[in-house]
């Protein structure tokens, strides 16, 4: 534990409330209640400034990986400012730990995507796509292939790009969007599928409906898919069998490329550094990613591309283009350096085995409670779940949104020590992926009660 003693709270609570603008905030509570302070951490749990200690179920936001507060992490990072903390990646400058982490990433990536562009986390990696593609088949004459197409209940980043590229639509809401070149498709959400219809029917219809905009917007217009294997910030949906492998056969039919979005999936939430090809059976065209790159520890963020994009936008450019595309901090040696030592305690640790096993655990545990009564859904894998409450598990009608269900089990969870996510209706799990049987008891009995409270709440 640090030593926090000659802090005040109450202080630090007034300064942040009155200049600290918030990242995805409702300001009319913020206003009134403020901000939890956060101070210290260890392994799975984090303390308050109150020194309340809480298992901490989503990891700060997806990350935490190898859990909080690793020595090896702050020596690791500490080293590298000692030698050299920064240096532009620009022309032909590097670092040592840009370039090992780069050969790092294309040894774990699959199939050909061995080449690797930096940025400071997911979004400019998604950004960064778009631009690299929009370079790629402009350099190939193919200058009409513009368009992108993304999921409803798709989430990729907050940049203008990415949030246009994002589909939940209560993300827009009062923000404008770019609507000439992202084009959504509907959300493959099996538990919201009609009644009537099979699993497989409603795979075909999903692979159909892209392959219908595809056409639709003619496919020397489009330029992209893109998809997280798991839909995270959407809800945390599983897309049925076989549709990843016949979503990426049908880009490929029209000459469309494939971004797989691995922000939240890759780095062991799923048991594998990389889910696209060891879960989903698929080597996208590129594969984004962050958040576990370092576990959260230091902002980075990549672009893995295939042999056969970088060959194309690495050649000299008859026109004089230059790749003309980086950011001050693209290749940062400390985070480069933070990245290296955390997949080295990954594979040091054989995390991903660990979440084979334990993730498993969860994944059982945490699915047990579909037989509360509000619990319409649950559903993910490994630690990445969500649950889904409903006024009626039949119908699957929606809770009063007024009632902030929740955000209530939320509360009742925060009242017994466990964090857990409220997202709409639904809350999320994704914790660090250290989490033992001990802790998994802990975090499924507390939501249990915590969902019980809400029930009597609510009555
Ligand atoms: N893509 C996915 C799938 C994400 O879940 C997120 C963030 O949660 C992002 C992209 C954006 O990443 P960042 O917030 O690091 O920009």
């Amino acid at each position: 534990m640090t030593d926090n003693k000659n802090i005040n709270m109450q202080d630090v609570w007034q300064q942040d409330k009155d200049h600290y603008i918030h990242p995805w905030t409702d300001f009319s509570t913020f206003k009134e209640t403020g901000s939890m302070i956060l101070t210290d951490s260890d392994n799975v749990h984090v303390t308050d400034g109150e020194g309340r200690k809480y298992l901490d179920g989503i990891g700060g936001l997806w990350c935490v990986n190898i859990g909080y507060a690793r020595k090896e992490m702050a020596e690791a990072i500490a080293e590298q400012i000692m030698k050299i903390p920064y240096y532009s990646s620009f022309g032909h400058h590097t670092t040592i730990p840009a370039a090992q982490l780069a050969a790092k990433l294309a040894e774990l990536a699959p199939g050909n995507l061995n080449h690797v562009f930096y940025g400071c986390g997911g979004s400019v990696a998604n950004d960064t796509a778009v631009r690299m593609i929009h370079f790629y088949f402009n350099q190939l004459g193919k200058k009409s292939k513009k368009k992108i197409i993304s999921r409803i209940d798709g989430y990729h980043g907050s940049t203008y790009m990415a949030m246009s590229i994002t589909g939940v639509k209560f993300d827009h809401i009062g923000f404008d969007i770019e609507e000439e070149l992202v084009h959504h498709i509907s959300c493959p959400n099996p538990y919201r599928r009609p009644a009537e219809q099979s699993l497989e029917e409603f795979c075909d219809e999903k692979v159909q409906e892209l392959e219908d905009k595809i056409l639709e917007l003619g496919p020397d217009n489009v330029a992209v898919f893109f998809a997280e294997p798991i839909m995270g910030a959407g809800g945390v949906i599983v897309p049925p069998k076989g549709y990843h492998k016949r979503t990426l056969d049908v880009c490929h039919k029209y000459d469309v490329l494939y971004v797989s979005d691995e922000v939240v999936t890759a780095f062991g939430r799923l048991g594998h550094m990389f889910a696209s090809e060891d879960e989903f059976g698929i080597v996208p065209d590129m594969i984004t990613c962050a958040k576990g790159l370092t576990s959260g520890y230091l902002p980075l963020g990549a672009t893995i591309i295939s042999e056969k994009i970088y060959d194309v936008i690495s050649k000299p450019q008859a026109d004089g283009a230059l790749f003309t595309h980086g950011y001050t901090y693209s290749g940062h040696p400390v985070s480069c350096a933070a990245g290296i030592k955390n997949i080295e305690i990954m594979e040091r640790e054989n995390i991903c085995g660990h979440v084979k096993d334990m993730g498993a655990y969860f994944e059982e545990q945490v699915k047990s409670l579909i037989d509360l009564p509000i619990v319409g859904d649950v559903r993910g894998r490994k630690f990445m779940m969500c649950i889904e409450n409903v006024a009626n598990k039949e119908t699957k009608e929606l809770i009063n949104p007024d009632a902030k269900v929740g955000n209530r089990i939320a509360d009742h969870c925060q009242a017994r020590g466990l964090i857990v996510r409220p997202l709409a209706h639904m809350n999320v799990l994704s914790p660090p992926l250290t989490l033992t049987k001990e802790h998994i008891d802990f975090l499924v009995a507390t939501l249990r009660e915590s969902i019980e409270a809400t029930m009597a709440d609510l009555k």
